[in-house]
């Protein structure tokens, strides 16, 4: 509860020093205990809020490199044997990134989210919701970079005009906007979607999730290339006002530079969507 409302800050801790994304093939251990708990020794990198999270979901394997045995756990950053540093990222200096050490960590019964071989389903359903938040973070900042340009270029005049009237300027910032607004309402569209299922059924079918895996990675891999374009473009048609530090457009060159690689990278994305087309063409 405390995390949905907000009251606390939770993590997700997937990405490991030696297995990013070979995510599955995790090295972080985890062995049952007579009474039920585990005990977890491994270590996770790059955690978003990670060195100021109070809970965490981590996920560990049975096995060493064997995602089949994958386990997925609730765990109070307060307990013995858990320790977290911030990785400095210089592009986002607000973002707090984790490194996590995992030392004979013990996990009670009752904070055992998936048992060993229930992890890895756990944490694929997880992606899809996660990239697709990704996704509005991506149109939040297009937007943001949108409006801030429209604003600025209707009260900035050169040569006794205000530039937005110059095709030079107008012009790529419609280019822009119409992108924006196409990719807006798929994102909107596949929500809906994604809502009008939960309000049915109260949760999601197995099959609209395994839909959901290409369709989610389709719009991250394309919004995060959007929002990243849509940001530098609208900050170089705002001239020097646009690439000063201590702005918002300065956070937001920032923050686009680095949407690209949480969540899975592109070339991760586009192996997805790839493993969906042979899968599509099967069915031919
Ligand atoms: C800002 C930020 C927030 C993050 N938040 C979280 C979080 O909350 N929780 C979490 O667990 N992780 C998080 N991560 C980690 C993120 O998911 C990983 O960084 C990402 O999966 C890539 O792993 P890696 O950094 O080890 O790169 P690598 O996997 O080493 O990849 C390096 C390069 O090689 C490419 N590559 C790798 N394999 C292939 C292949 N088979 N074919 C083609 N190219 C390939 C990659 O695409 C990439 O370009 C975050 C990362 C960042 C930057």
């Amino acid at each position: 509860k405390e995390l949905v409302t907000g009251e606390k800050i939770g993590c997700i801790c997937i990405t490991e020093p030696e297995r990013g994304s070979d995510a599955v093939h995790m090295l972080t251990t985890c062995d049952e205990q007579e009474d039920g708990s585990f005990i977890v020794n491994g270590e996770k990198i790059y955690q978003t809020n990670g060195s100021k999270a109070d809970w965490a979901v981590i996920y560990a394997v049975t096995e060493k490199n064997n995602g089949n045995t994958m386990a997925q756990f609730l765990v109070d950053t307060s307990w013995d044997g858990w320790t977290s540093e911030r990785v400095n990222i210089p592009w986002t200096p607000r973002i707090h990134i984790g490194k996590e050490t995992m030392s004979n960590l013990k996990i009670p019964s009752e904070c055992v989210l998936g048992i060993p071989g229930d992890g890895r389903s756990h944490l694929f359903e997880g992606l899809n919701l996660e990239r697709l938040g990704i996704v509005c973070l991506n149109l939040a900042e297009a937007w943001n970079a949108i409006t801030h340009a429209v604003i600025y270029t209707n009260m900035r005049k050169q040569f006794d005009k205000e530039i937005l009237k110059y095709q030079g300027v107008g012009f790529p910032l419609s280019d822009l906007w119409a992108q924006t607004m196409s990719m807006t309402l798929a994102c909107l569209n596949i929500c809906q979607t994604i809502d009008n299922k939960m309000e049915q059924l109260g949760t999601l079918p197995k099959e609209f999730n395994l839909a959901l895996v290409a369709t989610a990675s389709q719009l991250k891999f394309l919004s995060t290339q959007l929002c990243e374009r849509v940001v530098y473009e609208s900050a170089n048609l705002m001239g020097g006002a646009g690439v000063c530090d201590n702005t918002l457009m300065h956070d937001l060159l920032g923050i686009t530079r680095i949407q690209e690689i949480g969540g899975g990278t592109r070339q991760v994305q586009q192996y997805i969507m790839s493993l969906t087309l042979r899968q599509l063409f099967k069915l031919l």
